[in-house]
């Protein structure tokens, strides 16, 4: 059964170019789908548009049946992390996380002992009393995933997460990350330019390119084809 269901979106701006064209995506219960393609093919602007932060010029965007193209971010049963993850810098580490939970009048005990939970899940348990200015960059995109984590949004949307920090641990947080999503469950779109990570980290991968879909499948199948121009550059230059 499909949780996210994206029917022919567009997204046109002002300037006029689709940034988005059409694009129609079905992603399964707990899957993680990769969006894979150069720098301006669209995989930010789509992400946006499923999280609530753009809004689709036309198309629409259904989530477990529901039909949330025109809600706000707030009400929508999702979660984002971005490249730059925007911590509050002059909250420590458990508000950060508790800050959404008291917008949704959790009590308090109760939300100390769901932050300590997905604390203890992102790895950074007994860190909450640091600022997060103390933190290194791994550990602040830890902390990012926690606060969305902590919402349980039905659909996590991670827009090239890793993309500030260096490779060792890069393919360290893909791991934890990708550990993380299948314990949880929990449904995933992924943003990255880094082939590597798509093919690691996928079930399944779509080749975005102009705003359209140019493949989609399964990592090894995406890998194997000659007809990707984009990945077939990647095979050519692991050789
Ligand atoms: P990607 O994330 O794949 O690099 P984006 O979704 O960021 O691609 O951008 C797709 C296209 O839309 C690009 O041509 C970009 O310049 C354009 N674009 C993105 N955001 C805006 C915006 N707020 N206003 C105008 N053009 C935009
Ligand atoms: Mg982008």
């Amino acid at each position: 059964m499909s949780v996210l269901h994206i029917a022919e979106v567009t997204k046109t701006f002002s300037a006029g170019a689709k940034a988005v064209d059409s694009f129609s995506l079905d992603v399964a219960d707990g899957e993680l789908v990769c969006l894979l393609g150069p720098s301006g093919s669209g995989k930010s602007t789509l992400l946006r548009m499923v999280g609530g932060f753009e809004q689709p010029t036309s198309g629409s965007i259904t989530i477990d049946g529901e039909d949330v193209t025109h809600l706000p971010p707030e009400r929508r049963p999702t979660g984002m992390v971005f490249q730059s993850h925007a911590l509050w810098t002059h909250m420590n580490v458990f508000k950060n996380l508790a800050f959404g939970l008291k917008l949704r009048r959790m009590p308090a005990a109760e939300i100390r002992d769901k932050v300590e939970a997905v604390l203890d899940l992102v790895g950074l348990a007994g860190y909450g009393d640091r600022m997060t200015t103390q933190l290194s960059g791994g550990q602040q995109q830890r902390v990012a995933l926690a606060r969305s984590l902590v919402l349980e949004p039905k659909i996590l949307l991670l827009d090239e997460p890793f993309a500030s920090l260096d490779q060792h641990l890069r393919e360290r947080l893909r791991e934890e990350v990708r550990d993380i999503q299948q314990r949880l469950g929990i449904t995933t779109l992924f943003v990255t330019h880094g082939q590597d990570e798509a093919l690691s980290m996928a079930d399944r991968i779509v080749v975005m390119a102009n705003g359209k879909t140019e493949q989609i499948d399964r990592p090894d199948v995406v890998y194997r084809d000659p007809k990707t121009p984009f990945v077939a550059g990647f095979i050519g230059s692991m050789n």
